[in-house]
């Protein structure tokens, strides 16, 4: 049995940054990952850190646009599986009263200000650590081809200069300077000037090696098994090989995480939402920056010598293999927008699996039922982008430490 003051479970993008954020504030740290830490669901991810993502996936509307979307199920960006299982009904139903004006409202606070202090320190990160990671400040340019759909890129710029965050209308003539890449079906588009993006599995792998360096055990192949409790405090940690007793815990598992605690009579209400990704080398015309096109919801980011697409969100099981009729889906959705080769030499399909609550906000806090027990996931499709901030967070919990801004809206027993 061995000794671990804070025990990080999860070395994907958020255990990482947990990790990080304890070690900068004099924590000793073990981390446990199931496989290989910095690969998890945001290797192939697009790498967009988007503090302009401020609304959350429930909000009014979304359900009639999912149904309409899976009228045309080879090209739609959503997908959900059949199943009776309660814990995916009670999802469900939970989304569903989720989408309100209100839960927006909430949301729009809490998302704003993780989402900023996040994209601040992934920029001190980057410099201080010095990480050769493709990162670029050039924004993230939406595209629209049709005007219902530009009117709603246009009302969610408003909905950022509300709140004091950048975005620039743009007129045909005006995306097309922009974007010489884009094809004249482009109408317009909103550049969130804010956004940023980088190569997602060399960030990770620099943090770990980071990590490791500033002296933190991690262990790999090293599944979480189980635990023992004691006086409402995770007394025990088991995997396979090695067993701790730790001090704090952090649960960072993410689409695996209600898996991981399930004998420990916690409700955490996360589904994994699968998305797909395929990696090219450079096109001939590139993109100047990184690309959302709008009424598909296919990203594309340049990163380097290659080009990645990705997109599709299925409420799915925990299966990653990528399922190429979505991935060919993905292509043409990214044909209709902007210049692209006939013929792409793809380097690497990929799928991912993003750990997606009810009402589109992360879960981050003390366990209700264990007090030496943070949570940490639920981050949906901001997990890369939210992940500096989430580490902080969690470094001042564990630190008890009281947050720069409210993160009531976060805690793990609102469901
Ligand atoms: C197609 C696609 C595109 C995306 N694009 C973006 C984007 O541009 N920007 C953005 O911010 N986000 C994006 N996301 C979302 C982002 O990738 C996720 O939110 C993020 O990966 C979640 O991070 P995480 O650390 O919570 O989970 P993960 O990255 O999945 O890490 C969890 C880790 O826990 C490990 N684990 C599981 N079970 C155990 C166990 N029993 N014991 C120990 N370890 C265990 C897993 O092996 C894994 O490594 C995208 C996702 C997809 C699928």
């Amino acid at each position: 049995m061995n000794s671990a003051e804070v025990l990080v479970i999860g070395g994907g993008s958020i255990g990482l940054h947990a990790a990080y954020y304890l070690l900068k504030s004099g924590r000793k740290v073990t981390l446990l990952e199931f496989k290989q830490a910095a690969r998890g669901s945001s290797s192939g991810n697009a790498g967009h850190i988007v503090p302009s993502h401020i609304v959350p996936l429930a909000a009014p509307g979304i359900i009639p646009t999912a149904i309409k979307w899976m009228l045309d199920p080879k090209n739609s960006p959503f997908g959900m599986k059949f199943s009776l299982d309660p814990a995916y009904l009670r999802w469900l139903l939970r989304f569903a009263l989720s989408c309100t004006e209100a839960n927006v409202q909430t949301a729009i606070p809490v998302l704003t200000s993780l989402g900023l202090l996040s994209a601040e320190n992934f920029t001190r990160l980057i410099a201080e650590e010095k990480f050769d990671c493709h990162y670029r400040d050039s924004g993230l340019l939406f595209l629209y081809k049709t005007e219902s759909a530009f009117a709603d890129g246009r009302h969610e710029a408003e909905l950022l200069h509300q709140r004091g965050l950048p975005a620039e209308v743009l007129d045909s003539a005006a995306v097309h300077t922009r974007e010489p890449a884009a094809l004249p079906e482009v109408i317009g588009g909103v550049h969130f000037t804010g956004d940023s993006s980088l190569h997602p599995a060399r960030y990770l792998e620099l943090l770990l090696k980071r990590v490791k360096q500033m002296g933190a055990l991690v262990y790999e192949n090293s599944p979480v098994t189980g635990f023992e409790t004691r006086d409402g405090r995770i007394s025990k940690v088991f995997t396979p090989a090695v067993s701790f007793e730790p001090q704090q815990v952090v649960l960072a598992a993410g689409a695996w995480s209600p898996g991981v605690v399930i004998g420990l009579g916690l409700d955490i209400p996360v589904q994994p939402g699968r998305g797909y990704s395929l990696t090219m080398k450079a096109t001939q015309v590139m993109p100047k920056q990184a690309l959302l096109l709008g009424e598909r919801r296919v990203a594309v980011t340049p990163l380097g010598d290659q080009l990645r697409f990705t997109g599709r969100l299925e409420l799915s099981n925990h299966d990653t293999t990528p399922n190429p009729k979505h991935i060919a889906g993905i292509q043409r959705a990214v044909r209709e927008y902007i210049q692209l080769d006939d013929e792409l030499d793809i380097l690497e399909t990929w799928a991912g699996l993003r750990p997606t609550t009810p009402d589109g906000l992360p879960i981050i806090g003390i366990s209700p039922k264990y007090d030496n027990l943070i949570l940490a996931t639920g981050h949906a499709m901001l997990g890369l982008s939210l992940g500096p901030g989430t580490g902080q967070l969690v470094a001042e919990i564990a630190n008890r430490v009281q947050p720069a801004f409210d993160v009531h809206p976060l805690r793990p027993d609102r469901f």
